[in-house]
């Protein structure tokens, strides 16, 4: 069986308080997994940290210090310790995910959060760091990509991730954000229809990176235009055409705010469920 690999440690989790779930999601989703650990079909690896030198890559240099030494507000709001020692971590899921993706050529999972409103010098929406844009550049500075997609489909705009792209003046990172473009139930069937082109947008990436957002939900406080079978078709078609298209993948999470935390999990698991329909195999 060819096992997906997701990166996930305890320490990419942190207690703080928040409208947010993010930051104690990635124990509670790949708890919710046990059951495709137990089933052979995934399998789960201690990812690497980045560095602070990576983390500027994509940041400020001051801002980067001023989160560490708590004196700036973190993506919360808010100063904790915690969150600051997950940092590290999440970001290091997505870089681990996004190596063993373009190792293995198919696929790794980062089960966590909290990515795309960070930009170059500030916080926003519960993201601190850019963890999307600290991997392109540290696979960029290492050589290993000379061109990187981004598909961002959580609900809302990828600012952030616009943001450090604009700044940094990267001319070889496709980023498509679903947020710009939908938001209204009557847009689900061009979304669903559009995923062809925008996976086909990323055909010269050497790797494409995959937010798989929760608060699409129609149901979603923060959202949303999506039903829970539409988000799983969603999945479906992304790891069909990056697959097709011969693109390996690394995917994480984003959003989900619905007040039952299981309807949120429900959909972090049909990503789960689809990539392991395309990507799991006896070889
Ligand atoms: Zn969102």
């Amino acid at each position: 069986m060819n096992k997906i690999k997701v990166f996930f440690s305890d320490k990419m989790t942190a207690e703080t308080r928040s409208f947010s779930p993010s930051a104690g999601k990635p124990s509670r989703v790949v708890s919710s997994w046990s059951k495709f650990v137990q089933s052979n079909q995934i399998e789960v690896v201690e990812p690497n940290p980045v560095s602070i030198e990576q983390i500027k890559f994509a940041h400020q240099p001051e801002y980067v210090d001023g989160i560490f030494s708590l004196l700036i507000k973190n993506g919360f709001r808010n100063h904790d310790q915690s969150v600051a020692d997950s940092l590290p971590y999440t970001s290091g899921a997505m870089l681990s995910a996004a190596r063993e993706a373009l190792k293995n050529q198919r696929v790794a999972v980062a089960p966590c959060s909290g990515f795309h409103h960070a930009t170059w010098n500030a916080a926003d929406g519960f993201c601190t760091f850019n963890g999307l844009m600290i991997t392109a550049l540290t696979l960029k500075n290492e050589g290993l990509i000379s061109k990187l997609g981004i598909v961002d489909f959580d609900m809302h705009m990828g600012n952030g991730t616009e943001h450090i792209i604009n700044y940094l003046s990267l001319d070889w990172v496709e980023h498509f954000s679903a947020g710009y473009h939908f938001d209204r139930p009557e847009h689900a069937d061009d979304f669903l229809n559009s995923i062809s082109w925008i996976t086909g947008m990323m055909k010269d990436c050497d790797l494409v990176l995959y937010q798989a957002g929760a608060d699409p939900h129609i149901d979603d406080p923060l959202g949303g235009f999506l039903t829970t079978r539409q988000l799983f078709q969603r999945d479906q078609l992304v790891f069909s055409h990056l697959s097709a298209l011969n693109i390996p993948v690394a995917w994480n999470l984003a959003g989900g705010y619905q007040d039952d935390f299981n309807k949120v999990l429900e959909i972090h698991e049909n990503t789960m469920r689809a990539c392991i329909a395309k990507y799991a195999r006896d070889d």
